[in-house]
């Protein structure tokens, strides 16, 4: 793998954190955001334990100046931006009818409008370089919808139509950027920990325990796009438990 330059959001627990250690173990240069500092911390720690290359800024990512900060800091210290995942996320899921409306705002910002600040804050730098990939997560709740996913899934659909818009206009531009989503099923990570309505709560508890697997599963198939060859994309990867209906 050629030495990247890679910017990972929401890096400080689960799929974003054990992604940032695979791509530092790899070779390449991280850059990590997220809001808790301790953990980000301890993370960059790790990996430059390990003989990695990592650096963190503290974003939260429903904050547009934030995203660009976190562009900056990469461009400060490694000069390029190579690839910028959008992984920060929040899944706090409940019927309609519980009404819990900051909960909507929430994933709105933090799931849609995050994704959009990171495309923003990446996609000129992309397009001055002639190369880049942005990775932006979402979900098979991004395909489709059950009981208590409405938002969530709003949400994660709405990652999937960015993204397939961004391909077209990248294309169309030939900037040589390249667009890919990765659609996870059910992963072990802090993601349900946030859920606060009690009977939604209980139905995803008993669904993880039953089918999540660890989160390296997604950590290797994002650093296996990231390795393939620059002519090609792997423009959506669905990834989940094989025992998940
Ligand atoms: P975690 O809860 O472990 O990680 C979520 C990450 O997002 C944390 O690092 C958290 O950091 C960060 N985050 C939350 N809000 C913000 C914010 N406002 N600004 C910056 N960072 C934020 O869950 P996962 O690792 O599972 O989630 C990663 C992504 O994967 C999410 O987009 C999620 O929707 C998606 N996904 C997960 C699945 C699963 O089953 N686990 C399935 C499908 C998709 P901090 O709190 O420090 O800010």
């Amino acid at each position: 793998m050629n030495k990247k330059v890679i910017v990972i959001t929401g890096a400080s627990s689960g799929i974003g954190e054990v992604t940032a250690k695979l791509l530092a173990h790899q070779g390449n240069e991280l850059v990590l955001g997220a809001r808790r500092e301790s953990r980000l911390q301890k993370i960059v720690q790790d990996i430059d334990d390990t003989g990695g290359s990592a650096i963190y800024q503290v974003t939260d990512v429903a904050v547009a100046s934030q995203v660009q900060n976190l562009a900056a800091m990469a461009l400060k210290f490694y000069g390029r931006i190579d690839v910028w995942i959008n992984n920060a996320g929040l899944m706090p899921r409940s019927e309609f009818i519980k009404g819990r409306v900051d909960e909507w705002d929430k994933m709105i910002d933090v799931n849609l409008k995050g994704t959009l600040y990171g495309i923003n804050a990446s996609l000129k730098t992309m397009r001055n370089q002639y190369s880049g990939q942005i990775i932006n997560i979402s979900s098979v709740a991004g395909h489709a919808t059950s009981i208590g996913s409405g938002v969530y899934s709003a949400t994660k659909f709405g990652v999937r139509a960015i993204s397939e818009a961004l391909r077209k206009e990248e294309a169309a531009a030939k900037s040589n950027i390249r667009i890919t989503v990765i659609s996870p099923g059910a992963i072990a990570t802090e993601l349900t920990d946030h859920i606060k309505d009690p009977e939604t709560k209980k139905n995803l508890d008993k669904f993880y325990n039953d089918y999540a697997v660890s989160p390296d599963r997604v950590a290797k198939a994002i650093a296996f796009t990231i390795d393939s060859p620059e002519d090609t994309t792997m423009n959506e990867i669905v990834i989940r438990p094989t025992a998940q209906k």
